[in-house]
């Protein structure tokens, strides 16, 4: 019963939140991602889904959600965000694979993933998941790395890149690492029964010496300013939309979560949670509910 899905990238073990953004010089990228957040998130709502959480830098900017489920395929990163966020019913932190999310039908009320679709290679499917998760009408914030980017294109026409930042189809630049075309995202949402309503541009002025020439603040005010343009047209390597679930047939689950393997519902019963239908055991171990392997 089980679909064939591809290979997940998997940050377990990994330093990435102290190397990449703790001490990885990208104090700029950070504060343009939470202005982009700002321009984006809804005022509220009652439960939150956070796909690619990692240690959980974001999640403290969802104000407004009384729970937000922090959902990573690394049970490492989980631990990290655990302790930087504590342990309190406002968090639920699920290790979990997108193309096997262990939620009911309907369940969320909006949903936010950033720096994760690039490491999908069915990015189609994994929309597909997610729309699955979300209750109509619901917010979904996506963040994808653009392969139409300046430099992208600079380089092309240079000739000192082989791949055309022009086309729809995803360009896979390390393993598991894709950069996507605007216009197939939007696609794909569209196909998905997702109703865009806004791209902000995000990282205008990723260039090395900007970054030690200005301070992080005033360059990620700037590219505040220039995220508007993103209406008209996408250039920089990092793109935030803002989507709706349109109406939808299937009704809601009856239950937060269900079985990844079967789809029954699932009894939300630790340290254990145990399958009525298929019979699959998924632990929940140090806060963190484990529904890796089925
Ligand atoms: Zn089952």
């Amino acid at each position: 019963m089980t679909e064939k899905t591809p290979p997940v990238c998997s940050y377990e073990g990994s330093d990435y939140q102290t190397s990449f953004w703790d001490e990885g010089g990208r104090a700029y990228e950070d504060t343009a991602e939470v202005h982009a957040l700002k321009k984006l998130l809804p005022a509220g709502g009652k439960k939150m889904l956070e796909l690619g959480a990692g240690a959980g830098r974001n999640t403290p900017r969802y104000t407004g959600f009384q729970q937000v489920t922090l959902v990573d395929f690394s049970l490492t990163q989980l631990q990290q965000a655990r302790e930087r966020l504590g342990d309190s019913p406002e968090y639920r932190y699920v290790a979990a694979d997108i193309y096997h999310l262990p939620f009911g039908e309907s369940q969320f009320d909006a949903a936010t993933m950033i720096r994760t679709l690039h490491h999908m290679k069915d990015a189609p499917l994994a929309l597909k998941k997610i729309h699955a998760s979300l209750k109509p009408g619901a917010v979904f914030i996506l963040e994808y790395a653009n392969k139409l980017n300046l430099k992208a294109i600079l380089r092309y026409l240079l000739k000192k890149q082989t791949w055309s930042p022009f086309t729809l189809e995803p360009v896979e630049f390390v393993e598991l690492n894709f950069d996507f075309h605007p216009q197939a995202i939007r696609n794909w949402l569209a196909e998905t029964g997702f109703k865009l309503e806004r791209q902000v541009t995000v990282s205008h002025f990723r260039i090395g010496f900007l970054k030690k020439i200005f301070p992080a603040r005033f360059l990620a005010a700037l590219d505040s300013a220039a995220s508007h343009t993103g209406e008209w047209w996408q250039l920089t390597p990092s793109v935030f939309t803002r989507s709706t679930v349109t109406e939808k047939v299937t009704t809601p689950g009856i239950s937060f979560f269900c079985c990844p393997a079967c789809g029954a519902d699932l009894p939300d019963t630790p340290p254990e949670l145990v399958c009525p239908k298929c019979g699959k055991r998924y632990p929940v171990t140090g806060g963190i509910y484990d529904f890796r392997s089925f």
